[in-house]
């Protein structure tokens, strides 16, 4: 039997993630701490005190206006939702919709499966061997022949710094491929900014079509509370915000997001202490006879091993999970390990024989 249902759909693969339990977890780039304690408290208080048989703001106007204080951003160009994930398949509907994706790979998932299932025609442009962007081939991808029937322009994403690579891009490329075309949406993913250092508010203030994806899942370590954000010009923002559900931010995660954002000393100390992790986990990975670990300005670090499978299996089998790349072209070989705690670290050099 046929389902009543589109072919984009029928013919996509499932989001590439098998959950797995293993005593210690770095598989997902996850906080490796817990949201603190006491901010979880005040979480709850507030909560008790809340009217929980109201709607909520209708777009998350209260933390947008919380945002866009801690973010010095203008309040009318954030866009909140229930993690930025989902601000990845709005943002092809508001602008890639019977029009183009443009995209590197390898990539995070998400860019190349929302397209496709939206229907909307993919480019994606190989990263070179160092994993630096190709500029030149993105810009004359941007600038291609639309699909038969389709409009031009469309959406370009471009994680910064990169998942699942770690790498980091010029600013200045960033900027050449922002000022190749004003026909599309070029969506710049900060899911891990904090710890690379980098921003790209300033290329966005002047640049009306360019967005900024940012979330609360990693160094905020609220990946559980599902919130995420665009920074956009309040003219995107607004026709994004039509496209948004309404009503969907939760009382649970408004008074979550607040708590945070009053009190962003926590999430810097945590990005410090994980950067400081990730360089002494990278500077011993050194040392492993047949792995090359790479630079990373995230919190993870991309490994090359002979055999995928066997490194996955044999770290699994110590208790430590970590996740397999080597599916992507380019990546052959290779697993991301999320930066933990100092202990869950060691536990890993263990497991990895060093
Ligand atoms: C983790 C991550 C996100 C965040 O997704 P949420 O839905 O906000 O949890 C976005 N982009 C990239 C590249 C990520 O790795």
């Amino acid at each position: 039997m046929t389902l009543p249902i589109r072919d984009a759909v029928l013919s996509s693969p499932d989001y590439p993630f098998v959950p797995i339990d293993a005593r210690i977890k770095l598989d997902q780039n996850e906080s490796a701490e817990d949201f603190p304690a006491p901010l979880k408290a005040l979480v709850l208080e507030r909560l008790a005190q809340a009217h929980w048989h109201r709607y909520t703001d209708l777009n998350a106007e209260a933390i947008s206006a919380a945002i866009a204080r801690h973010e010095d951003w203008s309040p009318a160009g954030v866009v909140v939702t229930t993690g930025s994930n989902v601000l990845i398949a709005l943002l092809i509907q508001l602008a890639a919709l019977d029009r183009r994706v443009v995209t590197v790979t390898p990539n995070f998932a998400l860019y190349g499966l929302d397209a496709r299932l939206l229907g909307a025609s993919l480019t994606e442009v190989p990263l070179r061997p160092d994993f630096s962007m190709d500029v030149s081939a993105l810009v004359e991808a941007i600038k291609g022949e639309p699909m038969s029937g389709a409009h031009g322009g469309g959406v370009v994403y471009l994680p910064q710094p990169h998942a699942p690579t770690g790498s980091i891009a010029a600013i200045a490329d960033l900027e050449k491929l922002s000022t190749a075309s004003s026909q599309w949406l070029m969506v710049i993913d900060e899911a891990y900014h904090q710890f690379a250092g980098t921003d790209a508010k300033a290329l966005a203030r002047g640049l009306p079509h360019v967005v900024l994806l940012r979330t609360f899942s990693k160094a905020w370590g609220l990946a559980g509370a599902r919130l995420g954000y665009a920074l956009a010009s309040d003219d995107v923002a607004r026709q994004l915000r039509k496209l948004a559900p309404p009503f969907a931010v939760s009382v649970m995660q408004t008074i979550a997001a607040q708590v945070a954002l009053e009190n962003p000393g926590y999430m810097k100390d945590r990005v410090e202490r994980t950067i400081q992790e990730r360089e002494r986990v990278r500077l011993a990975l050194k040392r492993h006879p047949s792995w090359e670990v790479f630079p990373s300005s995230a919190n993870f670090l991309l490994i090359r091993t002979p055999d995928a499978s066997r490194a996955h299996a044999e770290l699994l089998s110590a208790g430590v999970l970590v996740r397999r790349q080597d599916a992507y072209a380019g990546l052959e070989g290779c697993i991301r390990v999320t930066v933990g705690s100092r202990e869950e670290n060691d536990a890993f050099l263990r497991a990895a024989g060093l």
